[in-house]
């Protein structure tokens, strides 16, 4: 299948504030949040990034709705590199690729009423007024929220967490996006609520025949969302495949310690410790080789000295480890 979104060799660098010490070295050490990241997402296709907090998965995310400038590589979103866009296609592809927020406590304003903040979007792109109250109308019903009028005189304190993530979710869906990236998108919310954001997310997904980034650092979530699970380990995608046989049958080592933290099959946000000890290390000063090998209970010699590229295993998937 032809993709939408497509990255070739992705990296986002960056600054890393700097201790006394270095600062008197004059040392500039960066961050390297991503690292030369190949990926490609189908129209209408649902994919998971995966991982733990620090990995990368938002910088992904935000790279790809064009929301800041990569270091290195390009992202192309119908065939067009985003970077090359003249001003009408960078607004063509903002109302084509929309973000849902992960805190719906922040992402409304609070000052705005909550109709005005649904047809913000739709008056910052030039969409005519006279398709504001379809679209709105249109969007509320996929998320199913009451009619626009209930919301004419209500602010965002006067709703629930669940109620404000939905309305999040429309006011990303009356632009009638191709592509979202939800990030963690229900992190925020009442364990209570979350099933019914994440129906919703399925019920638009497949009503609108959207592609869609979840990023979340929950198999549970991934599994019951997404075709297709790309997972992230400091700044790389160690592996990618359907998400039913990478769950089932995990085959680089981070992977299984991601899979085996969710015992049984549930959609609830719950973290459960990892069974792999250590943190993430510092994506200042990654370690050389692979960057899991501090924490891979198979390492060997051979990890330390060779980068394990990112391969094709056949059956749609890709993995990056040596052992594999
Ligand atoms: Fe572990 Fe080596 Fe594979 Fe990395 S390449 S995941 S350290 S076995």
């Amino acid at each position: 299948m032809a993709a939408l979104v497509e990255t070739t060799g992705l990296a986002l660098h960056f600054p890393a504030p700097r201790s006394l010490g270095e600062a008197l070295r004059g040392q500039r050490p960066m961050v390297r949040a991503v690292d030369h990241v190949d990926l490609s997402i189908a129209r209408g296709e649902s994919v998971g990034l995966l991982g733990e907090s620090g990995c990368g998965k938002t910088s992904t995310g935000r790279l790809l709705l064009d929301l800041v400038r990569p270091t290195a590589g390009t992202v192309t979103f119908d065939g067009k590199n985003l970077r090359a866009l003249d001003k009408a296609g960078s607004r063509a592809f903002r109302r084509r690729a929309q973000l849902v927020f992960q805190n719906p406590f922040d992402a409304l304003n609070p000052r705005f009423t909550i109709a005005r903040c649904l047809a913000e979007p739709l008056v910052n792109t030039g969409v005519p007024k006279a398709e504001h109250e379809s679209r709105i109308a249109k969007a509320l019903e996929r998320v199913r929220l009451p009619a626009l009028a209930r919301f004419e005189s209500t602010y965002p304190h006067e709703l629930s967490g669940g109620q404000l993530q939905r309305v999040v979710l429309a006011r990303a869906l009356v632009l009638e996006p191709e592509f979202i990236v939800a990030d963690e998108p229900v992190s925020m919310l009442d364990v209570s609520v979350r099933a019914g954001i994440l129906n919703v997310l399925r019920e638009v997904r497949d009503g609108m025949g959207l592609a869609a980034l979840y990023i979340s650092h929950d198999v549970a979530l991934v599994r019951y969302l997404c075709a297709r699970v790309m997972v992230m380990y400091l700044g790389i995608i160690v592996e990618d495949g359907p998400t039913a046989d990478v769950v089932r049958q995990p085959l680089h080592p981070y992977t299984k310690a991601l899979v085996q933290a969710v015992p049984v099959p549930r959609v609830d946000q719950s973290r459960a410790p990892l069974p792999i000890t250590g943190n993430v290390p510092d994506a200042r000063n990654p370690p050389s080789g692979c960057r899991f090998r501090d924490r891979c209970p198979a390492a060997m010699a051979r990890c330390a000295e060779e980068i394990p590229a990112l391969r094709d295993v056949g059956d749609g998937r890709r993995v990056a480890c040596h052992l594999v």
